[in-house]
């Protein structure tokens, strides 16, 4: 089945009795018994479920269904995406072990990476992964985890995941990929050897804008580990919000569809355009658009505030991938805390521009920027 088809029909977790067409909400803290050998079944893995912070039906639900739709055989799904990064690295690395990641990584993993992980004795070494060589170079004896995405934030730089992988298997180390931009519309990193992939399912996976959860897929075996430390962490989904973002799936494929394609060709619209510097969109990876994230840098002389006034209907808001198109200042926002040297070297300026591009008409949505930039 393609893509679209299994989106819709190979994610609904089946309840046994009662025959609902859509997975009810088990908005439940624990599950009954009736005597101890029904309990002694949940132990010889009999299917059913225990406690919630341990396991339930909706959570388990988009676990497996952003596993399938990856293509890899396991999956869990955790409270955000940070914390099913969190999950995804403690299944990998201890104190004393040593992760390789990439430089633009997404800001709130660069923190819990070079911050709270620092704290706990894991050491990390940030590097440009546009550079491989650089990255080899990193490789320590005690290395475990190579750290990427595989479209970045801001400047939306495609990573050449078979070369990571190529590297990562020369030194037998374990790989981690965050696939929150491109999605498994567009990019299917556990098919081409990655070991962990990670999503925000906050952005394109729940696509409202109305949940925040994460979702890592892997093998059994990682899946297993990193299910342990969300159980002993206590960084769970709750029931409704694993519902909502399973709601949101069925129309990943929908919606990736028309936002990329609103992307590129917003995109190829204001590469024209004279008071624009510069246009980031990952053109040669797809006619039909890949990804919908559009990063634009203003002219030095446009009034940068002026532009964001003019947008009319296109909010600010720090975050990206709903159905609506938003637009951020990463220069004072997700990339703020960065020193300026980082700043600079990643090209963050006062006039770089992150739209997340929604379902909205093509022509209104060029119509508006355009207009702003006329008027700003
Ligand atoms: C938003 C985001 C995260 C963090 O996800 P939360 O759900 O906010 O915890 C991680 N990686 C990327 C690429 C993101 O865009």
């Amino acid at each position: 089945m393609k893509f679209e088809t299994r989106i819709l029909h190979q994610t609904n977790k089946q309840t046994r009795t009662i025959k609902s067409k859509i997975t009810p909400i088990y908005q439940t803290t624990a599950f009954t018994f009736n005597d101890l050998d029904e309990l002694e079944g949940y132990y010889q893995g009999n299917g059913n479920y225990l406690y919630s912070r341990v396991g339930n039906p909706n959570t388990d639900e988009l676990g497996e269904a952003v596993a399938r739709l990856e293509e890899a055989p396991a999956g869990v799904a955790s409270s955000s995406g940070l914390s099913a990064i969190l999950a995804g690295i403690l299944a990998v690395v201890k104190s004393g072990d040593h992760i390789v990641a990439a430089d633009d990584l997404y800001g709130g993993s660069f923190h819990l990476i070079t911050g709270e992980l620092a704290d706990l004795g894991v050491e990390v070494t940030v590097v440009p992964f546009s550079d491989l060589e650089k990255v080899e170079a990193a490789i320590q004896k005690h290395t475990k985890l190579l750290y990427t995405e595989s479209i970045t934030n801001p400047t939306l730089r495609v990573e050449n995941l078979e070369a990571v992988v190529h590297l990562a298997r020369k030194y037998s180390l374990t790989t981690l990929v965050d696939n929150t931009f491109a999605t498994p519309y567009h990019c299917k990193p556990y098919t081409k050897g990655i070991d962990l992939v990670v999503h925000s399912a906050t952005k394109y996976i729940g696509g409202h804008s109305d949940v925040t959860a994460g979702v890592l897929v892997g093998n059994e075996a990682l899946i297993e580990k990193a299910t342990a430390k969300i159980v002993n962490l206590g960084t769970n989904l709750s029931p409704f919000e694993a519902w909502l973002t399973c709601r949101g799936i069925k129309t990943l494929a929908l919606r990736m569809k028309a936002q990329s394609a609103n992307a590129r060709k917003l995109a190829e619209a204001l590469r024209e355009h004279s008071f624009i510097k510069q246009v980031y969109y990952p053109f040669e990876h797809g006619e039909d658009g890949y990804g919908a994230i559009v990063t634009i840098e203003l002219q030095e002389t446009v009034d940068i505030n002026g532009f964001f006034r003019q947008l009319s209907w296109v909010k600010i808001a720090p975050t990206l991938a709903g159905v609506q198109t938003i637009v951020t200042h990463p220069l004072t926002t997700s990339h703020r805390a960065l020193p300026k040297k980082a700043q600079e070297e990643l090209g963050i300026t006062m006039g770089l521009v992150r739209i997340s591009v929604g379902i909205e008409a093509e022509e209104d949505i060029i119509n508006v920027f355009t207009q702003a930039l006329e008027n700003a």
